[in-house]
C-alpha cells in the first residue's frame, strides 16, 4: 500500500495516528531547527515537518528534496502550532518518521501553483506540469462532472449512447475535412467527421428514436481564437418530434446541468427569431444579460441635410445609461474604437442628454434640439444618458452596433460571469448567398428542413426561406445548434439541386442517405452542443483551451509532442503518397 490517506484528507480528528502519504513536493522550507515540506496530490496539500528529534539520515533526505520530487512518507499526525486556515488540512501536520523518494524531479520550468510564473507557451509545452496546478485541474474536474450529469440525464430520458465511425466519407458541414489516406485503396482517402450528422440520421431510420454521443469532431478551419481543430460535441437526434420537443428536451438538459453542477436555477429560455436578434442586438447570438437594445433611427434621421445619414442605407443607435458625462477624450476614444478594422465604422455620432435636460451632440449643426429629443424618446432615454449612433450599409452597421453594445456592456460591468441568461434563437434563414461562389449555401447544413409555410418560396425567393433551425445561446456565446431534418427524399433532392449539386454529385455523395430514406424514414430532428464551450462558460473562462486536457496552441501545432510532423518515406510510399523508386 502506497498511502493510507490522500494529501487533502487529514483533520484534527486524526491527531495521534500514524499515516502514510505519497505525493509531490510543492515547497521545502528549512528554518534551521525545523524544516517543512508541503506535500501535494490532486486532493490537497499536507504539511510535513522534521525537527531535531527526526533521525539524521531521514532528515538529510528530507532536506535534500527538490520541488516536484515524488515521495512516500510515514509519520504521526499532530496538531499544528500555527494553523493555516486557507487549506483544509491546515490544522495538522505530519511528524516525519520515514521517507522514501519514489521519483526525483528535474527543476520544473515554472512553479506549480495557482499564480504560476510560467507563460502560455511554456505551460503548453509542459502541459502535464500545468495540469498539476489546482486551477487547471479544477476545470477538468468540472468537465468530467458535466459529462457525467449530461450522460445521466439523457440516459434517464431514454437516449441510447451510440458510437459512430471516425474514418468516414466526407460530410459537408461547411468546413474543410481532415483526411486520412487509405493504404489498401491507393489514391483514396477517409475523412474525419466534422460531426456524426449522417450517421445519427441513419440511426433514426434504424428506429433508434433517441440517440446521443459525447463525441470528438474535426474541422480543418483557418486559425481563429477559441477554435480547436478537434473539439467535443454533445450530439443528439430524436424521432417523431417537432422543433418544440427538441427545444424542451435540451432546455431541460441545460437547466439540469446548471442545477446539478453549479447549483443554479435558470429561468425558462426565451425564444427569439433570428431577424429580431439581428435588428435588436446586431448579432445572431445576443447577450441578453443586459438591455441597451439597438433602435432604428433611419426614418427620423435621414433627409435632414447631414450627408453621412442621407446616403446611408441604415441609421441606428444604442442608448448608454448614465454616460452623458463622457469627456471629449472619451468620445474620441470610442470613435477610434468603432473605426478599428474589426468594427469597420466610418465614424460615430453621439447625443448627450445632460442631467440638466439640455442636449449636446456632435451633429448640432444639422438637427434641432426637438429632433434630437425625438431620438432620445425612441430609446426611452433619461437625463444622463448617451446615445451612440452609426450609419451605413444595414448588415454591417447592425453588426458594428452589436459589437459596440457588447463593448459598452463590458465597460459598464453589465456582463457578470456568474449570471447565465440562455435563449433559443429560431427561424434562421435556410440558405445563405455566397457572392464569391455566386450560389446558395446551406446556412446550417443541407439536411435542414425549410419551414413548411415557406416551401413555395423555394422556387421564387430561396433567400427568404426560413428553416426549422435553432441555436442555443448563453451570454452571447453560441452553445449549440440543430434543426428539424428533411425526411422526404424528393424534398432532399430538391435541396441538393438548390445547393448546386448535380444529380450525379448528390448521388455520389449522399446516395446512401437517400437510399435509406426510401425505407421508411421517421420525421426527425436533432441538435449538437459544443461541449468545450459549455464547460468554459460554466467555468467562467473566455477560452476553451483551459477546459481541454491537451489543447492545441494558437499556432495550431502541438508544442509538446510536435504534431503535425513529417512521416517516414516508407510510410509515404505505403500510403501511395510517394511513388516507390522505379515505379
Ligand atoms: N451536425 C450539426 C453541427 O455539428 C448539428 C446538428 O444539426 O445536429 O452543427
Amino acid at each position: 500500500m502506497y498511502r493510507t490517506h490522500t494529501c487533502g484528507e487529514l483533520r484534527i480528528e486524526n491527531v495521534g495516528q500514524t499515516v502514510q502519504l505519497a505525493g509531490w513536493v510543492q515547497r521545502v522550507r528549512d528554518l534551521g531547527a525545523m524544516s517543512f515540506i508541503d506535500l501535494r496530490d490532486r486532493y490537497g496539500i499536507t504539511q510535513l515537518v522534521a525537527d531535531e528529534d527526526t533521525p539524521d539520515n531521514i532528515r538529510q533526505v528530507f532536506e535534500s528534496l527538490g520541488r516536484e520530487f515524488v515521495v512516500q512518507v510515514t509519520g504521526t499526525v499532530r496538531e499544528r502550532y500555527s494553523k493555516n486556515k486557507t487549506i483544509a488540512t491546515g490544522d495538522i501536520e505530519i511528524m516525519l518518521q520515514e521517507i522514501k523518494v519514489l521519483s526525483p524531479s528535474a527543476v520544473p520550468p515554472f512553479t506549480i501553483q495557482d499564480d504560476t510564473d510560467g507563460g502560455d507557451e511554456l505551460r503548453m509545452k509542459y502541459r502535464y506540469l500545468d495540469l498539476r496546478r489546482t486551477a487547471v485541474r479544477k476545470n477538468l474536474e468540472l468537465r468530467a462532472s458535466m459529462a457525467h450529469s449530461i450522460r445521466s440525464y439523457l440516459t434517464e430520458d431514454g437516449f441510447i449512447e451510440t458510437e459512430t465511425p471516425v474514418l468516414i466519407k466526407s460530410t459537408p458541414e461547411g468546413a474543410r475535412d481532415f483526411v486520412v489516406p487509405s493504404r489498401i485503396h491507393p489514391g483514396e482517402f477517409y475523412a474525419l467527421p466534422q460531426s456524426p450528422q449522417i450517421f445519427k440520421q441513419l440511426l433514426m431510420v434504424a428506429g433508434f428514436d433517441k440517440y446521443f454521443q459525447i463525441v470528438k469532431c474535426f474541422r480543418d478551419e483557418d486559425l481563429r481564437a477559441d477554435r480547436q481543430p478537434e473539439f467535443t460535441q454533445i450530439d443528439c437526434e430524436m424521432s417523431f418530434v417537432e422543433q418544440e420537443d427538441v427545444l424542451n428536451t435540451f432546455e431541460g438538459l441545460t437547466k439540469y446541468t446548471f442545477k446539478k453542477v453549479l447549483g443554479l436555477d435558470v429561468d425558462d429560455f426565451p425564444r427569439m427569431a433570428y431577424s429580431e436578434a439581428l435588428s435588436n442586438y446586431g448579432s445572431d447570438k445576443p447577450d441578453i444579460r443586459f438591455g441597451m437594445l439597438i433602435k432604428n433611427l433611419s426614418e427620423q434621421a435621414a433627409g435632414k441635410g447631414f450627408p453621412v445619414f442621407d446616403t446611408a442605407e441604415y441609421i441606428g443607435g444604442i442608448c448608454i445609461p448614465g454616460c452623458a458625462g463622457y469627456s471629449r477624450k472619451q468620445t474620441d476614444e470610442l470613435t477610434e474604437w468603432v473605426k478599428r478594422p474589426q468594427i469597420g465604422a466610418k465614424g460615430l455620432v453621439f447625443v448627450k442628454y445632460m442631467d440638466d435636460g439640455s442636449i449636446k451632440s456632435s451633429v448640432d449643426k444639422f438637427f434641432s434640439q426637438e429632433l434630437l429629443m425625438q431620438w432620445i424618446e425612441t430609446f426611452d432615454g433619461k437625463p444622463g444618458d448617451l446615445l451612440l449612433i452609426l450609419a451605413g450599409v444595414k448588415d454591417k452597421t447592425l453588426k458594428a452596433l452589436g459589437e459596440l453594445r457588447l463593448e459598452m456592456g463590458n465597460r459598464l460591468d453589465l456582463r457578470p460571469k456568474n449570471t447565465f441568461r440562455p435563449l433559443w434563437v429560431i427561424d434562421f434563414p435556410l440558405l445563405e448567398w455566397d457572392e464569391e461562389a455566386q450560389r446558395f449555401f446551406a446556412m446550417h447544413h443541407p439536411f435542414t428542413s425549410p419551414k413548411p409555410e415557406d416551401i413555395p418560396l423555394l422556387e421564387t425567393d430561396p433567400g427568404n426561406v426560413r428553416a426549422n433551425a435553432y441555436d442555443l445561446v448563453i451570454n452571447g456565446v453560441e452553445i449549440g445548434g440543430g434543426s428539424v431534418r428533411i425526411h422526404d427524399s424528393a424534398l432532399q433532392s430538391k435541396m441538393f439541386d438548390i445547393l448546386g449539386f448535380t444529380h450525379e454529385q448528390a448521388e455520389a455523395q449522399f446516395g446512401f442517405l437517400m437510399d435509406a430514406f426510401k425505407y421508411g424514414a421517421p420525421p426527425h430532428a436533432g441538435i449538437a452542443f459544443g461541449f468545450d464551450r459549455l464547460v468554459s462558460l460554466f467555468a467562467g473562462l473566455d477560452s476553451i483551451r483551459d477546459v481541454i486536457a491537451f489543447p492545441r496552441t494558437n499556432a495550431r501545432n502541438d508544442v509538446m509532442t510536435h504534431s503535425p510532423a513529417p512521416i517516414a518515406k516508407e510510410q509515404l510510399e505505403e500510403l501511395h503518397l510517394l511513388l516507390k523508386p522505379g515505379k
